[in-house]
């Protein structure tokens, strides 16, 4: 893994142990003999994609899913042998690498078959992707299904090992949506001729709200491998408690004492109304603290205070009640003291969901990793 040496104290720090914990509850909570497939897309939703999977492994992960191709080589670089799907479009130009590094592709279309190359000779393990009513990627009808597996029948490179379909409403309370596309995977399922080894349907609100039988072979476990609950509906239903494992922290870089009428950033938007003092801290929209989160409080000595003026490229100002001193530490996300930022409330205030914000920290953020 590499060392880098950062010298600004703008940090993400990453909790291992939550994201353990959060995986050991679930797998006390899903009936025997059921995969937990870490779904570790997207860099781990921003966590890190190789701590995430050591991680999730050591407690009890046995599957990853990734989103792409690159995800996929990245992971397998760190580890040779765990099962990774790729859960997302594969083009057939990856083929034969997924041959070579056994990576398990997502397959939807026939037509996709035809174009592989000729010259894949190592099997590739395939899922097919059943589009129940995401509207997504996936085959929609019993007809495309019957081809598709015909297809792979008669490749001479391809095995089929899964099948799997997802979810557009499971976070909510009217499961009447949530029911059809189940019914109609279910249909699926039973026209197939033979059923592959893994079928598998559960994200994290499924198999968290939803009847056990959905669970199936395997369950795919994003969010809530995080500590974030998949919607406000689901964190009220939580069958286990879980751990945020993700949060944000800076230090004080300039202090200053504002006189009445005096002003702060660009545009000169904030201006003191009597004379305080303000605080620098060096993390602005180029690490994900978007513009957007102008008037976000933070916390500083145990105690809220907000950013105040615009928000630049690398840092912005915070409000200070005193001075306090250049490396006081700054938490953007998470917990000081007995006061915390919790993921959600920035999701809230840019009215958007928790799966966005650990994502839109941005690579210059480095991620530290606390272990036990
Ligand atoms: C991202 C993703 C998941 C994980 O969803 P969570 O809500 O984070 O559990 C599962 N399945 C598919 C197909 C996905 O794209």
């Amino acid at each position: 893994m590499m060392t880098l040496q950062h010298y600004r104290p703008t940090r993400a720090l990453i909790n291992l142990e939550a994201i353990k914990e959060n995986v050991r509850q679930l797998k006390k909570f899903l009936q025997p003999n059921v995969h937990i497939v870490a779904v570790v897309k997207a860099n781990a939703y921003g966590h890190g994609d190789i701590q995430v999977t050591e991680a999730a492994i050591e407690a009890g992960a046995t599957m990853l899913a990734v989103a792409t191709p690159d995800e996929a080589l990245h992971i397998r670089d760190f580890f040779p042998d765990i099962e990774i799907l790729i859960l997302g479009y594969t083009p057939v130009s990856f083929a034969k690498v997924a041959a070579e590094k056994n990576i398990t592709l997502s397959v939807y279309s026939s037509d996709w078959i035809t174009r592989l190359p000729t010259d894949v000779i190592q099997p590739i393990k395939v899922h097919i992707k059943v589009d129940s009513g995401m509207g997504r990627i996936g085959v929609t009808s019993i007809d495309e299904l019957l081809d598709l597996y015909q297809s792979i029948e008669k490749s001479n490179c391809l095995i089929l090992d899964g099948i799997f379909t997802h979810f557009a409403t499971a976070d909510e309370e009217d499961d009447s949506y949530f029911t059809k596309q189940v019914d109609k995977f279910k249909k699926f399922i039973d026209a197939l001729p033979t059923k592959p080894r893994i079928v598998h349907v559960a994200n994290t609100a499924t198999m968290l709200t939803k009847d056990s039988t959905l669970q199936f072979d395997a369950v795919r476990f994003g969010i809530s491998m995080y500590g974030l609950a998949p919607s406000p509906y689901v964190k009220n239903r939580l069958p286990f408690p879980i751990k945020e494992a993700f949060s944000l922290e800076t230090e004080l870089v300039a202090v200053k004492l504002l006189h009445k009428g005096e002003s702060v950033g660009y545009g000169a938007t904030f201006t003191a109304e009597e004379s305080m003092y303000v605080g620098t801290i060096p993390i602005g929209y180029a690490d994900g603290l978007i513009r957007r989160l102008g008037g976000q409080e933070v916390l500083i000595d145990g105690k809220r205070v907000p950013i105040i003026g615009r928000i630049c490229m690398d840092q912005c100002m915070i409000a200070l009640p005193t001075a306090y001193n250049i490396g006081e530490k700054v938490t953007l996300l998470g917990l000081q003291n007995k006061e915390e930022i919790a993921i959600d409330e920035w999701a809230t205030k840019l009215e958007t969901i928790n799966y966005e914000i650990p994502c839109i920290i941005t690579a210059r953020v480095p991620r530290i990793y606390l272990k036990k």
